[in-house]
């Protein structure tokens, strides 16, 4: 994927106006929750160029009696890289205490080695900059109008948390769900992941947003996640049934032997059938694997 320092407002579609989501294209979108006592940047983008740009949307409703927070979901590469930018300015980086390991573990730092060397002009200057206040499953930011309830939502990456905001009944999932599903990146993942969409779905919000999604997506994307999982469950138990092996050989065809074609794990509509190839083949394959190996009782 290539990437830009582009950061755009996405326009409202019908959330409460206190929620600006902000785009850097093609890859995520990221929030700023203004409340009274605090304006609120959910996620920082990839560098220091975009965390800047966010800063700047940010600004003109800083006050006097308004201070900025800042708030990472989870420390993957397009919710944090741009934290260095406020860390230079002392602002408080509040952030799950699971985050912290992994701005200095191996693969996320050979993972910067590797995209500085194919994306010099984005990348270049990013110094991996973990959160400052750390908190373990839940937090409550009283903002006044707004509170915002911070709690853990693991699955997607051991560290994720969602948010969210009782008095408009918005959920911002960040990458518990996304389009057309969320990827679990170990076995042990998965359950926790699915164990996750349940919770969020249980909260029947009436705005969702996400991070990786279309904001028209809504509540049902939750749902739509559920279901995708629910029926690689079904068709993963089958298969062990018949004798498929919970960890098929490298070279196998997962999806042949599972017998449940990306198409079929998903609702019959063009959004969802006309995907980024990725999804239909290797990244179905890889939450086939996990889920096989996973219904057999081998963790990792
Ligand atoms: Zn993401």
């Amino acid at each position: 994927m290539s990437h830009s320092n582009s950061v755009e407002f996405v326009p409202n579609g019908g959330w409460d106006e206190r929620i600006l989501v902000c785009r850097n294209a093609p890859l995520v979108d990221t929030f700023i929750v203004v409340t009274q006592r605090y304006v609120v940047i959910v996620d920082t983008m990839i560098n220091e160029v975009t965390a800047e740009k966010l800063w700047e949307r940010a600004r003109p409703y800083l006050t006097p009696s308004r201070s900025l927070l800042v708030i990472n979901t989870h420390a993957d590469y397009d919710h944090s890289w741009g934290n260095q930018f406020f860390a230079a300015m002392n602002a408080p980086i509040i952030g799950r205490r699971a985050s912290v390991p992994i701005f200095s573990e191996p693969d996320p730092l050979s993972f910067l080695q590797r995209v500085q060397a194919e994306e010099p002009d984005i990348f270049g200057k990013v110094i991996p900059t973990p959160p400052t206040i750390l908190f373990d499953d839940k937090l409550t930011i009283d903002g006044g109008d707004l509170t915002l309830h911070l709690f853990a939502t693991p699955g997607h990456t051991v560290d994720h948390a969602s948010l969210y905001i009782p008095e408009i009944n918005t959920l911002l999932a960040a990458d518990a769900a996304e389009a057309p599903y969320p990827m679990a990146r170990t076995t042990d993942g998965l359950p926790a992941m699915r164990q996750s969409l349940a919770q969020l779905a249980a909260l029947n919000a009436a705005t969702v947003l996400y991070c990786h999604a279309p904001t028209t997506l809504g509540a049902q994307l939750l749902q739509d996640n559920i279901a995708y999982f629910d029926k690689l469950d079904v068709a993963c138990r089958a298969a062990l049934a018949r004798g498929v092996p919970a960890n098929p050989p490298e070279d196998a065809d997962v999806i042949e032997l599972v017998g449940l074609p990306y198409a079929q794990a998903v609702p019959p509509i063009d959004m969802w059938q006309n995907i980024h190839e990725y999804y239909r083949t290797h990244g179905h394959t890889a939450q086939l694997r996990m889920m096989l190996a996973s219904l057999a009782g081998i963790g990792a």
